[in-house]
């Protein structure tokens, strides 16, 4: 039997990490993992619970609750991958939101929040087999991950495509607030003290602009078949 590896996907909002992921996550047999959704549904348990109101955050309610509240991954009825949940119930289809989307960030900036969704992250690795994507995974996550890529695009194809995503959900969204959704979380990703966006040394760099994702995925696959038959 092949030998199961991690394979990570990182890069700014809206590169096409998840839709990449899954698919290749399903074509491998693979658990998908979307950090992401970790940090938006605590997010949208702070919003609900009024923990974060008006762009402040009570900082040590968020980090008490932070250890009494279940996160994790469990199956869904939204789709075959697997959902988010929250104290038992799936916030898959919650998550997404704007409001979500602009508070995220400011977040998982938190060092406590950071330190306690990697301990998940960890324990949903221990087995390999796994295609997590994010913004840390290949630099803080797995550090020693056999597989990491990191996917760049401009901010403007980004936010086309994210836009044409929440129109679907969201009738009165705007493509202004998507772009600007995005370059904020992209600034504070980028430039937070812990575990900051970036490229680990050792990812492939992708360039996502003008690929198709059939293209997209045939050179990521490329890159997977020759690290599955090294690691024989
Ligand atoms: O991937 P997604 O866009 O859903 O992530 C939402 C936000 O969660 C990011 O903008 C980032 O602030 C945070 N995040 C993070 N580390 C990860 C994954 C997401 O800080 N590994």
């Amino acid at each position: 039997m092949a030998k199961k590896i991690i394979i990570t996907i990182d890069g700014t909002s809206s590169t096409g990490k998840s839709t990449l992921a899954k698919r290749i996550a399903k074509k491998l047999g693979y658990l998908y993992i979307d950090s992401g959704a970790m940090y938006r549904a605590l997010t949208y348990y702070a919003i609900s619970n009024n923990i974060i109101s008006k762009g402040f955050i009570n900082k040590e309610v968020l980090i008490n609750d932070l250890s009494k509240l279940e996160i994790d991954f469990r199956k869904g009825s939204l789709s075959e991958c697997l959902e988010i949940h929250l104290d038992g119930l799936s916030v898959e289809n919650k998550i997404r939101s704007l409001k979500v989307s602009d508070l995220v960030s400011q977040l998982a900036a938190i060092d406590e929040v950071r330190t306690h969704m990697v301990k998940i992250q960890h324990s949903l690795g221990q087995n390999k087999g796994v295609v997590m994507d994010g913004r840390d995974i290949g630099t803080v996550v797995f550090p020693k991950a056999e597989l990491k890529f990191f996917l760049e695009a401009s901010a403007e194809t980004r936010a086309k495509r994210r836009f044409d995503e929440l129109k679907i959900i969201d009738k009165e969204i705007s493509y202004e607030e998507v772009f600007k959704n995005i370059n904020l979380r992209d600034f504070q990703d980028i430039n937070r003290s812990n575990s900051p966006l970036k490229k680990a040394s050792d990812a492939v760099l992708i360039n996502t602009e003008n690929l198709s994702l059939v293209e997209l995925e045939n050179e990521i696959s490329n890159h997977i078949s020759l690290v599955l038959s090294n690691s024989l």
